[in-house]
């Protein structure tokens, strides 16, 4: 499915876009620099063209900044998993895994398995207690059968 066939549905479904520009209706002042907007549509957000270009390559940027952030954490946080594989250990206080840089707030997926919380970072799988980090394992990936 095409990611506009995916937003088509989602629209179909009852949410609506998000409005990146916050409030409707209009504005006595242009949303990059403030300036007073004084001709133009009802609806007008901007004070001129390169006022909208900077606003929206603005969100732009900060959406990407914010994908960059998330790719690197995982990335470190794949590392540090690997590395402890690599080890042997298979639990730690969080803590320690904390302390390697390892940040709990991204995951690739996660699963209840037999009333357990499993997280996954790729194809690392592991647990996490209050205080510690539990059954650390590389998920096996079965050949297909031909
Ligand atoms: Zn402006």
């Amino acid at each position: 499915m095409q990611i506009k066939d995916a937003l088509a549905n989602f629209e179909c479904m009852g949410y609506t876009k998000l409005n990146q520009e916050e409030d409707e209706g209009r504005r006595e002042s242009c949303l990059e620099c403030g300036d007073p907007i004084r001709y133009g549509r009802h609806d007008k957000k901007f004070c001129s063209p390169e006022c909208k270009n900077r606003y929206h390559n603005r969100i732009t940027k900060a959406s990407q900044a914010a994908v960059r952030r998330a790719d690197t954490s995982l990335s470190r946080n794949y590392e540090i998993l690997s590395l402890l594989l690599r080890q042997g250990v298979r639990d730690l206080p969080l803590a320690d895994v904390v302390a390697m840089g390892f940040n709990i707030s991204y995951v690739t997926s996660f699963a209840q398995c037999g009333g357990v919380m499993v997280h996954y970072c790729y194809d690392i799988s592991y647990r996490l207690t209050r205080t510690r980090m539990r059954d650390i394992y590389k998920v096996q990936a079965r050949p297909r059968k031909k």
